[in-house]
């Protein structure tokens, strides 16, 4: 399955009043959205999600920072969805993200980078998952 990416606008896109934006950024390249909800992950959740980087001397501001408010995830479709999405997406660090890429333009910082792309078709799959339901991907229009 290389057509689904998971995509997530992170609590402080929310807070800055970029939702909306962000999702005319994902209608406008072309995604068509299979499922998107409104989310507060807890702590414990947010260090679910981004278990991989345990290890990781960030991990504590990033999981504080995932749970400090709402975010929205989304369930996305389109060729080659993971490397399109991370293409919209730019960069980690938005001092690094090309003109034109969602984190040059609403990003705070790089812990508070405005959006979360999946960096795998597995990965992709397993985020899905983390917070969709099959019956909540709705792929016909
Ligand atoms: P994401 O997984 O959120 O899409 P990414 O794949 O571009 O981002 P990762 O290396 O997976 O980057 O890092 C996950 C997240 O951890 C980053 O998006 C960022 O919010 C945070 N992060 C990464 N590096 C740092 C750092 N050096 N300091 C603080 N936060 C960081
Ligand atoms: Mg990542």
């Amino acid at each position: 399955m290389n057509n689904r990416t998971f995509a997530m606008i992170k609590p402080d896109a929310v807070r800055n009043g970029y939702m909306g934006k962000i999702l005319d950024r994902i209608i406008e390249a072309d995604f068509k959205i299979l499922g998107a909800k409104l989310i507060r992950m807890t702590k414990a959740q947010a260090e679910g999600f981004y278990a991989i980087h345990r290890e990781r001397p960030f991990f504590q501001e990033l999981t504080t920072f995932m749970s400090s408010g709402k975010a929205m995830v989304l369930a996305l479709e389109k060729e080659n969805a993971v490397s399109a999405w991370r293409d919209t997406i730019g960069a980690t660090n938005p001092a690094e993200a090309v003109d034109g890429t969602i984190r040059k333009d609403f990003a705070t910082s790089l812990g508070e980078n405005a959006v979360h792309g999946a960096d795998s078709d597995e990965n992709a799959a397993i985020e899905i998952g983390f917070f969709f339901t099959n019956s909540e991907l709705i792929s016909n229009e």
